[in-house]
């Protein structure tokens, strides 16, 4: 699948998993953050290749890391950095399109986020969940699916 397929299934699933989460926990904080989260998870894998996710995830994901990293969330940035670089170290359709990966990423991003947010107990998997539903759906359109 293209970019402009995986932005479209990102849209469907962002809509999808917003809906879900402001159903079920009526907070526009939360409903905003599964809803990028997902959107950005049904781009992310194909940050292992030259690509319009990459081109436009690596400056992003460059000045957060800086903003983090002034406003003292070490922690958070080192994570970040991580999520930026590991793909790019991987073949194209490799781990970052396997379920491994998707876990993996998916964990760390859940744990990277709910660091940045006041505790509540939404943190402990919705940011998680939503960039699995997001990852899900590249895998789907990609029709590519890998264990490890
Ligand atoms: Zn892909």
């Amino acid at each position: 699948m293209n970019y402009n397929g995986h932005r479209n299934g990102g849209i469907v699933t962002s809509v999808a998993v917003a809906s879900v989460v402001a159903f079920y926990t009526h907070n526009i904080v939360a409903t905003l953050i599964s809803a990028v989260s997902a959107f950005i998870f049904a781009l992310y894998p194909d940050m292992d290749i030259h690509s319009t996710p990459r081109k436009k995830f690596l400056p992003i994901g460059l000045i957060s890391v800086i903003v983090l990293y002034l406003f003292g969330h070490h922690l958070e940035s080192v994570i970040l950095v991580g999520l930026l670089i590991v793909p790019m170290t991987q073949r194209h359709r490799g781990i970052m399109h396997s379920i491994l990966g998707m876990v993996l990423v998916s964990f760390a991003w859940n744990y990277m986020v709910s660091g940045l947010l006041p505790t509540t107990e939404l943190n402990g998997y919705l940011y998680g969940v939503s960039a699995i539903a997001g990852y899900l759906t590249h895998l789907l359109l990609d029709t590519h699916f890998r264990l490890v």
